[in-house]
């Protein structure tokens, strides 16, 4: 909206200046952005050579996933550089404005999701509790295929459980459970399998390509931010010369 609009631009302002420049160029933008949308840098914070390299795999995982898969929004960058509560972050920028979500799509943002948790099980052999709000998200989305959206075959086109709103308070305060208890047990199954079913899509797919992985993840631990082209030459097979 104009008032994001308006912030966006007196953030880049702001960087100019710091800068002592008389214009805003596109790299005050791009920095300008980066912090509206992900917060501020937090390069001061310490992070062990273990952990930077689990995040380079962790990211690494959902930017290929994202650009193995047909069809998914464009990743504008990737990086490992704290912000806010995050270590890394993978940003996909749509190429437009959706409004509406085919189920393909959905399953494949599940999948990118995925990406994260999938590459450290590969790599490392263990898992960590930094893949748990790509969990939560991706269990969230499955949840509402099947309960709100209808999308699951063997529910049908249904809405399961009524949501109560208080129009003053304009948020929801209570669920209704109206379905039976064998129902509650059919969604939970449908659920996990539309997870499991991407968890083992994207095992297969990260595990067919775990040459690009690393060569993805290496990269990204030495420069710590990996743009749109940069990604596309790695994933490509070319190695893009050291700074
Ligand atoms: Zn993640």
């Amino acid at each position: 909206c104009g008032a994001d609009l308006a912030n966006l631009v007196n953030e880049a302002a702001l960087l100019a200046a710091r800068e002592d420049r008389e214009k805003i160029n596109m790299r005050h933008f791009e920095q300008a952005k980066d912090k509206v949308l992900m917060g501020a840098e937090r390069k001061s914070m310490i992070i062990s050579q273990e952990e930077k390299k689990l995040t380079a795999y962790h990211e690494a995982g959902h930017t290929l996933v994202a650009k193995l898969i047909p069809g998914t929004d464009p990743i504008h960058k990737v990086t490992i550089i704290p912000r806010g509560m995050a270590l890394g972050l993978t940003q996909q920028l749509p190429l437009d404005e959706k409004h509406t979500y085919p189920k393909a799509y959905l399953n494949n943002n599940i999948a990118i999701l995925l990406g994260g948790r999938v590459a450290e099980e590969l790599v490392f052999n263990d898992v960590t509790t930094g893949a748990g709000n790509d969990i939560e998200r991706a269990t969230e989305l499955a949840r509402k295929m099947v309960c709100v959206w209808g999308m699951s075959d063997r529910l049908g086109p249904l809405t399961y459980g009524k949501k109560e709103e208080q129009i003053f308070l304009g948020r929801e305060i209570a669920q209704h459970r109206d379905f039976s208890e064998a129902t509650a047990v059919e969604i939970d199954d449908e659920v996990k399998k539309i997870v499991s079913e991407n968890h083992d899509r994207v095992r297969q797919l990260l595990a067919a390509n775990l040459e690009t992985l690393t060569r993805l993840a290496e990269t990204l631990l030495e420069r710590e931010s990996l743009g749109t082209d940069e990604i596309e030459a790695l994933v490509r097979g070319e190695s893009i010369e050291s700074q």
